[in-house]
């Protein structure tokens, strides 16, 4: 039996749906992500989880039980939000005692909890200071050491650390993987940010519109996106328009181009649209050992960013973007460049949607 189970989960505000029918079963552990743009419905279902929305229908069991009509603080779940709600007044010693002495336990039982928690923190240095004498990503692991103090069944992340600086960023997320791996504790994160999704998580469910498009492995999502809106959002994949020519032999046409995939066209007819999407790592404008296909194309633009040179190109009405590693011998392209796009042909994936 899952550990967290969300069944036919559907949320309208007023008249407009914002969650459709959604259902999940999280394993005991596992640390998923709800990834997706602006408005897709992933706080929503993250605040249904932790009782601050109550559903239109459907229902949520943590470990059995059925939690869809708690309040929040009859579910046992800890919850870190975006911007540090840390108690301004008191220390960090009494941040993280508060739920603690909320409910009830004893002087030297929260004492040694607290320094539990600032020890898995690495804060231990900083339990007298308050809040304002702290960077946000202190504040933040403080936030984290609060909502665990508690031991919740299930850990929620909303948007934890997009108010930080990118190194801050990192640094940050890799510390909640390893301290959530350690507790092993069900962990639900919500983001916008489709490299840290992929970086921490055991499976990512990526949201459009209300309605989960894919759920699936951080491998899945980016190997293997289920639409074209996965696609695009999660990866920098590149999206090709091609014709389906022979579905039976595994031919598309893209321009006056035929080409043999190796990905299955059975459930196409010839004539139909399709998109194929091409990774920019398995891109090239030199032919190597794997290549076996070759496009014309012109130089759109080239950019270059430190370590690479990420290219645009334009092949027959696509845009085709690929990084190519700088070296210093590296003569960034023109726009208006002729060149010709290197790949092969079994990297070619047919997204279906
Ligand atoms: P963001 O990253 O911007 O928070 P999100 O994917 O988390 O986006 P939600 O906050 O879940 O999106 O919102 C989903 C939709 O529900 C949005 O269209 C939003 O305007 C709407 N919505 C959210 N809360 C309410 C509310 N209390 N009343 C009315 N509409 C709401």
């Amino acid at each position: 039996m899952s550990f967290l189970a969300l069944s036919e989960i559907k949320k309208s505000f007023g008249p407009v749906q914002v969650v459709h029918n959604f259902n999940m079963a999280i394993e005991k552990g596992e640390f998923v992500s709800f990834l997706g743009p602006s408005g897709c419905g992933k706080t929503t279902i993250l605040r249904m989880i932790a009782g601050f929305e109550t559903p239109s229908g459907g229902t949520i069991r943590i470990n059995g039980v059925d939690q869809t009509t708690l309040k929040p603080n009859q579910r046992n779940i800890g919850m870190v939000f975006q911007a540090y709600a840390l108690f301004p007044n008191m220390t960090v010693y009494e941040n993280v005692a508060f739920g603690l002495k909320v409910a009830g336990m004893a002087r030297a039982d929260i004492d040694r909890r607290v320094k539990e928690m600032l020890a898995l923190i690495h804060l231990e240095h900083l339990a007298e200071r308050y809040p304002y004498q702290m960077s946000g990503g202190q504040q933040q692991r403080v936030a984290l050491a609060r909502a665990l103090a508690v031991k919740p069944q299930v850990l929620l992340l909303d948007e934890p650390l997009s108010a930080l600086d990118a190194k801050i960023r990192v640094s940050l997320r890799e510390e909640i993987r390893l301290i959530q791996q350690q507790l092993g504790i069900t962990t639900v994160f919500v983001t916008h940010d489709q490299e840290e999704a992929l970086s921490i998580s055991d499976r990512i469910v990526v949201m459009n519109a209300g309605r989960a498009d894919q759920i699936g492995t951080p491998s899945d999502i980016y190997n293997r996106p289920a639409t074209r809106f996965v696609a695009s959002f999660v990866g920098t994949l590149n999206l090709i328009e091609a014709t389906v020519e022979d579905p039976q032999a595994n031919r598309i046409r893209i321009g006056e181009h035929a080409i043999q995939i190796r990905d299955s066209l059975a459930q196409s007819r010839g004539g139909d649209k399709v998109a194929v999407a091409l990774r920019p790592e398995a891109a090239s404008l030199q032919a190597t050992a794997r290549t076996d296909t070759a496009l014309p194309g012109e130089v759109v633009a080239s950019s270059f960013l430190g370590s690479v040179v990420r290219t645009r190109l334009n092949v027959g009405g696509n845009t085709i973007s690929f990084d190519m590693f700088n070296d210093p011998g590296l003569t960034p392209l023109a726009a208006g460049e002729k060149v010709t796009l290197h790949f092969a042909a079994r990297d070619l994936l047919v997204i279906r949607d």
